[in-house]
């Protein structure tokens, strides 16, 4: 179903422009129109879903596999030297527009991105205790 509020149902709808680069039977992908990197594109299902976790999982799947295909282009096509998958799942992991995306980040040797968190050792103990709470069963 689409939501009436949502700018990336519009996109899908032909209501909005978007450049896009790529679609199937459940996705669509088309251009950031703030791209990180030279290519950045963003990968869609078709149906609105908030978030990861909102989705279906033939839908998310999908969204995935094509957001593969994309980054292989982007190898192949713009001659990237690597690609970041990114998903933002919430208001508190950056998430600002809630229907589904995986952005596309060709990567070059040299551009400008940094990693948003600078590596440093963690507390054993606290990595266990979180360990003990995501673990499954
Ligand atoms: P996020 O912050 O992970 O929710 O990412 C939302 C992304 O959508 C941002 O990178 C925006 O630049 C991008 N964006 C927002 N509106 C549009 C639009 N109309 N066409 C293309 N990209 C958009
Ligand atoms: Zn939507």
């Amino acid at each position: 179903m689409a939501d009436p509020d949502c700018i990336f149902c519009k996109i899908v709808a032909g209501e909005l422009p978007a450049t896009i680069v790529d679609e199937d039977e459940r996705t669509i992908a088309f251009m950031d129109i703030a791209p990180a990197t030279r290519g950045h594109a963003l990968v869609i299902p078709r149906t609105h879903s908030r978030d990861l976790l909102d989705a279906s999982p033939e839908d998310f799947a999908a969204t995935a596999l094509a957001a593969r295909r994309l980054a292989g282009r982007a190898k192949e096509r713009l001659g990237a030297d690597g690609v970041n998958l990114l998903n933002s799942c919430g208001r508190a992991a950056w998430q600002t527009v809630f229907h589904l995306h995986i952005h596309v980040i060709p990567r070059y040797r040299d551009d400008p991105l940094r990693l948003p968190w600078v590596p440093s050792e963690g507390d054993p103990l606290e990595i266990a205790a979180a360990a003990q709470e995501l673990a499954a069963g």
